[in-house]
């Protein structure tokens, strides 16, 4: 009987779940395409409430749950862990605001910092509580950990965290950059390193998703990432702005009288790619549509691309030694066009994308798509290798890398 975690990603209507056995995709040697029986409870509390299952062996399955909350979903996902073993569950929560720098077991004081963090991520703290409280109820005998997408990027330096505005916001408000997808960025460059068997790297990992950024790890340490206060700056996104004037805000609502709200919808949900290109926030649609001809679909690509360059060489700055850039997300693990569009506005940085290669990095594939060979490089020099700086495509594990922390944190 295998013993497993369940990990937790719990939205306000929704509950995404996976169940890791001991074994997690860092430490593998190499990774076949694999399944792992996860899925998502979606509409919860309404009628249509649903739970999507996929099995280990890839099969999707399709329950109604009509007006389940989370409880009863949760109970409904239990059924499907069958004679397996649960031995944790490791909770996702986005916020952890500068008390947590790792992952930690959940008691009462730590559901109250969470609660406290609240006001930095409006959205998604409450929601990751509410799962908490759920399965703390369900399951009260059994170890719960809690694993922050903030908490990998609290080795920034001030230098990289702070906005240039009074201290004082910053002493009494926390207002600074605390940088998401921790966990992603964490499990690449763990990953990375683990391939090429030495932690002493400086890499820049691109998280190409819905949501985007770019991290600088040195050492297996982030010292720079480019999100900030919230997931909103930096990189465009699907339907995120990322970086804008901050006297956009301003001139919205002087000169057309728009309200706060509106702004905030605007640049979360209607910019991006979605509001360059006017037809589509999904990377697949816009690069068909640029291929026919759509110029605003090519625009949107542009954008994006150059945008993406301009911060690898902003992170840059970051790294002691920069040994090459990681991509991953759904666009960095499937879009060569993407991978070859960034690289190609980056000639001062002694990248040499090898084509083939870069083509067969789909669908799941991870490995080194430049000209040089793996483990063929000094590693104490790998600035200076004329073969030039590594590229890598490594397919993100989130609840991987949340299944590992849990084990962890409980010294497993
Ligand atoms: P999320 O951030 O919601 O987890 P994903 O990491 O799955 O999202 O990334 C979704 C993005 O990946 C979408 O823009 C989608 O179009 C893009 N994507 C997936 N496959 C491809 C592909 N083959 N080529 C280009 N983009 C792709």
């Amino acid at each position: 009987m295998s013993q497993t975690i369940l990990v937790i990603n719990c939205g306000s209507s929704s509950i995404k779940f996976a169940v890791v056995p001991e074994k997690t995709t860092l430490e593998i040697e190499s990774k076949i395409p694999r399944f792992r029986r996860s899925g998502l409870a979606e509409n919860l509390g309404t009628p249509e409430a649903l739970l999507n299952i996929i099995d280990a062996n890839g099969e999707k399955t399709s329950i109604a749950i009509p007006d389940a909350d989370h409880q009863i979903a949760l109970t409904h996902i239990l059924k499907t862990l069958g004679d397996e073993q649960l031995i944790a569950i490791g909770h996702r929560v986005v916020h952890g605001g500068e008390k947590f720098i790792r992952a930690v077991q959940i008691n009462t004081e730590v559901v109250s910092a969470i609660r406290d963090t609240i006001p930095l991520a409006p959205l998604h703290n409450p929601a990751n509580l509410l799962g908490i409280e759920t399965t703390l109820k369900l399951f009260d005998d059994l170890p719960q950990i809690a694993v922050f997408d903030t908490a990998f990027h609290q080795t920034m330096p001030p230098q990289a965290f702070r906005y240039a505005i009074p201290d004082d916001l910053y002493q009494h408000h926390r207002i600074r950059r605390y940088g998401f997808h921790g966990t992603s960025h964490a499990y690449v460059s763990q990953r990375t390193n683990h391939l090429l068997g030495s932690s002493n790297h400086g890499w820049i990992s691109a998280h190409l998703g819905n949501g985007c950024s770019t991290c600088a790890v040195w050492q297996g340490k982030s010292l720079d990432t480019s999100m900030g206060l919230t997931p909103l700056e930096g990189l465009v996104m699907g339907t995120r702005s990322g970086n804008v004037d901050p006297s956009l805000h301003l001139h919205l609502v002087k000169t057309l009288g728009w309200s706060l709200d509106d702004i905030d919808q605007l640049l979360n949900k209607k910019s991006g790619l979605l509001g360059l290109s006017g037809v589509s926030n999904d990377m697949r649609t816009l690069s068909e549509l640029a291929k026919t001809g759509h110029a605003s679909a090519a625009l949107a690509i542009d954008v994006f691309c150059y945008r993406l360059a301009q911060s690898v060489a902003a992170m840059s700055c970051a790294l002691p030694r920069f040994t090459g850039i990681i991509f991953t997300g759904g666009i960095g693990e499937n879009s060569a066009e993407i991978r070859a569009k960034t690289l190609a506005l980056l000639p001062h940085f002694n990248f040499h994308l090898n084509d083939a290669k870069n083509q067969k990095m789909v669908r799941g594939a991870e490995g080194r798509v430049d000209q040089g060979n793996h483990k063929s490089d000094d590693q104490d020099n790998d600035q200076n290798d004329h073969q030039g700086r590594q590229i890598w495509v490594i397919p993100t594990d989130e609840e991987g890398q949340i299944a590992q922390e849990t084990r962890g944190v409980l010294g497993l």
